[in-house]
């Protein structure tokens, strides 16, 4: 399509700008010299193209979105609501507290319910993503050692199956990283662990279930395995949608978490963010949580800040209105609802699993949570088309493909995670997409190569287009 600038033509505008009243004075050397290229539009144009624009991007709004790990559930109209409340908009960071009583009630709220689902005792919502809460909760573990004079504790031990951002917050943190390799079932290995645990362990990162979409049935032997060395066990919260009202870190022995509210607890993800990663821990760790904090008192709420705070990992609460949107979520969905959302997302996974096992192979066969992870391996051997193939061909038949490549262990893998709020109709439909899928690989092999085809573009060079973004329109004569 045609790029806001090629629509432009010279002396079109839809400004209706006032006669600038007052001189204007720059200091030399301080000017452009060359005039400002403003694309020159009308209003009809404007519109017609960011409508356009609007119509090439693909979300949950649009259809299956089935991205393993990320949780791309479908984000509640009510949530928005709630969240453009004036009183929620309004306001200032800086306002006194007395005016902002019912924002801080959220906070209290949002921070007690959560801490009932996780098993918790404290939350920050300052960190504004996963990767961010990971970060903070590595501080944490840090600090506690810190506190105890107990400077050996430089390794964070993270499982072959992790997600890569916890080997990079652990590093960002200041530890040194310990691979833990998954036993042949797809879970921690605990000869290896023990192996690994020391007097230089200061804690474990772990989701449960883990990658490949499996609980692990030896949580409270790991958890118990790193706190008899001294460490502490940090849950990575990314697939609490797999367990959220039937089990918590908490009572599996985590000290700390962090949650995606951008993902399990329904706020819009991505390009439609901005996240909110809160970071919960028990206890004996609140003293070290980023503040401000806030406290009920005998008159209403107050913001605390607490001396042994790690400091603050954001600008003041973080990213509240999405906090605001996840506490309309849950308090919508009510505690029996949570629950039955957790069981729906891991019924959903096992229905399409089903739906698939006789075609694709599956890396773990058997129940699967909330995802499945299908090895392609074995497919891109006999036919040529790889996982990478499969997922482009299923642009062409409009859904979006699954998270590609990840988990590392698997290599030809695709990670599907329906989530609980597509219906059966929806999943019957993709099953058979997916089935057609395969047996065009079967029988065309390497044509796959060439999907997709019905987009607005086919197969960019992704290392460039990540390495070497074209985000600046050039225009005649300008590099
Ligand atoms: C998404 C995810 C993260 C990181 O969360 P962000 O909000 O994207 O920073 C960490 N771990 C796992 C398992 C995830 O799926």
């Amino acid at each position: 399509m045609e790029l806001i600038f090629e629509r432009s033509r010279e002396g079109r505008g839809c400004s209706v700008l006032p006669e600038c009243d007052v001189p204007v004075v720059l200091p030399e050397g301080l000017c452009r010299d060359q005039e400002l290229h403003l694309p020159q539009v009308s209003e009809t144009d404007i519109s017609r193209h960011y409508t356009a624009l609007a119509g090439q991007t693909y979300g949950v709004n649009d259809g299956f979105y089935p991205l393993g790990s990320c949780t791309m559930k479908y984000n509640p109209k009510i949530d928005e609501e709630t969240a453009a409340f004036p009183g929620f908009t309004e306001i200032h960071p800086l306002q006194p507290v007395h005016t902002v009583q019912g924002c801080l009630g959220v906070l209290a709220k949002a921070e007690e319910l959560l801490c009932e689902i996780t098993g918790m005792d404290g939350m920050s919502f300052q960190p504004a993503a996963g990767a961010h809460g990971e970060f903070t909760g590595l501080l944490l573990i840090k600090a506690y050692h810190e506190s105890r004079n107990d400077s050996k504790r430089t390794k964070i031990l993270v499982p072959d199956s992790a997600h890569g951002t916890n080997p990079a917050s652990a590093s960002m943190a200041g530890f040194t990283i310990v691979n833990v390799p998954s036993a042949p079932d797809g879970g921690v290995d605990l000869e290896a662990l023990k192996a690994a645990v020391g007097e230089d362990t200061a804690g474990l990162m772990l989701t449960n279930p883990n990658t490949v979409g499996l609980f692990d049935r030896n949580i409270l032997k790991i958890t118990e395995i790193v706190h008899g060395a001294g460490g502490l066990c940090y849950y990575d919260g990314a697939n609490l949608n797999a367990v959220m009202g039937v089990a918590r870190p908490g009572d599996m022995g985590f000290d700390v978490v962090h949650l995606n509210l951008h993902k399990t607890f329904a706020a819009p993800h991505g390009g439609g963010g901005p996240g909110s990663g809160p970071c919960g821990c028990k206890d004996f760790l609140i003293p070290f949580l980023p503040g401000p904090r806030v406290n009920r008192t005998a008159d209403g709420y107050a913001m605390e800040r607490l001396e042994t705070s790690v400091g603050s990992v954001k600008a003041f609460y973080g990213n509240f209105a999405v906090v605001v949107k996840s506490l309309t979520y849950i308090l919508m969905l009510g505690r029996e609802g949570i629950t039955e959302a957790s069981q729906n997302a891991v019924l959903n996974a096992n229905y399409m699993m089903h739906g698939l096992m006789d075609l694709y192979e599956m890396a773990f066969p058997g129940i699967c949570m909330h995802e499945f992870v299908m090895d392609l391996a074995k497919l891109k051997h006999e036919t040529g088309a790889s996982a990478l193939d499969v997922a482009k061909t299923l642009l062409d038949y409009g859904i979006h493909p699954p998270t590609m490549y990840f988990p590392l262990i698997v290599h030809e893998a695709l990670m599907i995670e329906p989530t609980e709020t597509e219906s059966r109709e929806t999943l019957d439909h993709v099953i058979d997409i997916f089935r057609q899928v395969y047996k065009r690989a079967k029988e065309e092999g390497e044509a796959l190569h060439q999907s997709p085809t019905k987009t607005p573009i086919g197969r960019p060079d992704e290392v460039q287009a990540a390495r070497k973004p074209v985000i600046r329109y050039a225009f005649a004569g300008e590099e």
